[in-house]
């Protein structure tokens, strides 16, 4: 067993770190501490003489050599920032977050001898340091434990009832060992959750798709995948269900700390949140979710796999065909890359209502060749198994044009055919799905998976 708190200054790393280890016989490793003793050097000195990217590469140093296992770790305030220490840290372990509010904060390390980190006065740099560091803080954790109001006793005492009962309502693995049956889901994958949520580890921590349907998602064997790679303590699984409210109770029963979301509930799952970030609050979709402390963090990771493989082509002209949630992803997307950008569609009321959110020309779908763009995505179903349909034909395509189809499957759709034999540089609709997937693997554990990786599990 490794148990990692992780979390501010003055969130009671150190003295619960010391108390757990009394508790469980195991030693206490306090990074920090490490430091100090490896590069004979006291912190503040290290800042002062070398730097704070020095200090950062000899934290990376000790962390990547802490041992595997039988130890409590307390690590620096800043240590989760960096997706390679998380990776490090997360391997085999319990991570918990401690968390506190500001001005607790400060009053606890009110007398600290540690040098700043910003030129800002001591009150606002632990505000502004918090609100920067909290989407690291909420990725990296398993848990989270607000120690406002509680004691270094009270807070070792709460770690210890999650690292033996977990934080699931009583009863909840078995309520969803039956919402799973009646769904549909293959019986081997019902087993599998048995083990995890029920008759297992109380410290794994449940991940899930949502969906209708779910029962065809390439994510649980993807995710299955990456948290055994990183050696994760975590279960993926899929929720189909025609509402997302009994699925929203289940997450809250059972604690689910991550959620990938998928049609239909891209949009309506956005009011049961606590938190939107502003990307998917601008696009009007969610397709992550993250659970940390009682709270829920709403995210959209499509537009990242829209964006990343066009990012040489900022500035171009762009038509997207279709108008729905992947088309807003799209959009969104483009315009982040100052491209122009038309959006076509069927129903052409929708494409002028899309546009008219981000400000974009708009049309029907015979608008195409008036447009000559050098950017193309279709965001429609067009070309989607069965179907064998290009919603474009080969007379429209240019041999200069980029062509991205949004559909994964087949994964060398009609127009994806059609636009390799005019010429055109082609992005097929699975690299959208590793980026998107990649992003919220980050989002989900704080780690970054290389897209590689990702690519070679998905193959
Ligand atoms: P959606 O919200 O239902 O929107 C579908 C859009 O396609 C609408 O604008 C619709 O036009 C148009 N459309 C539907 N059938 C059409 C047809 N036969 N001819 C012309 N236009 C048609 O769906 P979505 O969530 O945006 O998804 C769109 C596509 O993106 C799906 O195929 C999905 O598989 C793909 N996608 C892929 C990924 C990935 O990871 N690669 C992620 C998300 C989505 P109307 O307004 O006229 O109905």
């Amino acid at each position: 067993m490794r148990i990692v708190l992780c979390g501010f200054r003055g969130t009671g790393k150190t003295e619960c770190g010391r108390l757990l280890s009394q508790l469980t016989s195991l030693p206490f490793l306090d990074t920090d501490a490490l430091i100090e003793e490896r590069y004979k050097k006291a912190i503040h000195d290290i800042f002062a003489g070398e730097g704070e990217e020095t200090f950062r590469d000899y934290e990376r140093q000790v962390i990547a050599d802490l041992p595997a296992s039988g130890c409590i770790v307390g690590t620096g305030g800043g240590a989760v920032i960096d997706p390679r220490n998380v990776a490090a840290l997360r391997r085999g372990s319990t991570m918990i977050l401690l968390e506190a509010e500001p001005s607790a904060i400060e009053q606890r390390i009110r007398h600290t001898t540690r040098p700043p980190l910003t030129t800002l006065p001591f009150r606002d740099e632990i505000r502004v340091l918090l609100e920067e560091r909290k989407p690291a803080y909420t990725r990296a954790a398993d848990f989270c434990i607000d120690t406002t109001t509680r004691s270094p006793n009270e807070v070792c005492l709460a770690i210890m009832r999650i690292l033996s009962e977990g934080t699931a309502s009583p009863g909840a693995g078995e309520r969803a060992i039956r919402f799973l049956r009646e769904s549909g889901i293959p019986d081997d994958e019902v087993t599998a959750f048995e083990q995890a949520a029920v008759s297992g580890d109380p410290k794994t921590r449940l991940f899930a798709i949502a969906g209708n349907p779910a029962l065809h998602s390439r994510s649980p064997p993807l995710f299955s995948q990456l948290f055994a790679h990183f050696g994760l303590n975590c279960h993926y699984t899929r929720f189909q269900a025609p509402g997302i409210i009994p699925i929203l109770r289940l997450c809250h029963d059972l604690d689910l700390r991550g959620l990938s979301v998928t049609i239909p509930f891209k949009h309506s799952i956005m009011e049961h949140l606590s938190e939107i970030g502003p990307d998917a609050e601008a696009i009007g979709a969610v397709n992550t979710v993250v659970w940390c402390g009682g709270r829920s963090y709403g995210y959209n990771t499509d537009w990242i796999g829209i964006r990343d493989p066009l990012a040489d082509a900022r500035g171009s002209n762009a038509v997207v065909l279709g108008a729905g949630g992947a088309a807003a992803a799209a959009v969104y997307a483009l315009t982040s890359l100052s491209m122009e950008v038309t959006i076509l569609n069927r129903t052409v009321s929708a494409a002028e209502a899309l546009a008219g959110r981000f400000g974009c020309a708009s049309g029907p779908l015979e608008a195409f060749d008036r447009v000559n763009p050098a950017i193309v995505i279709n965001a429609t179903p067009v070309g989607m198994e069965p179907d064998t349909q290009s919603p474009l034909k080969k007379t429209q395509l240019k041999p200069a044009m980029t062509v991205f189809d949004l559909v994964y499957t087949p994964p060398e759709t009609p127009l994806i055919r059609l636009a390799r034999n005019t010429g055109c540089r082609v992005i097929p609709g699975t690299e959208l799905f590793v980026r998107q997937a990649a992003a919220q693997f980050t989002q989900f554990t704080g780690i970054s998976a290389p897209l590689d990786l990702v690519r070679s599990m998905l193959s």
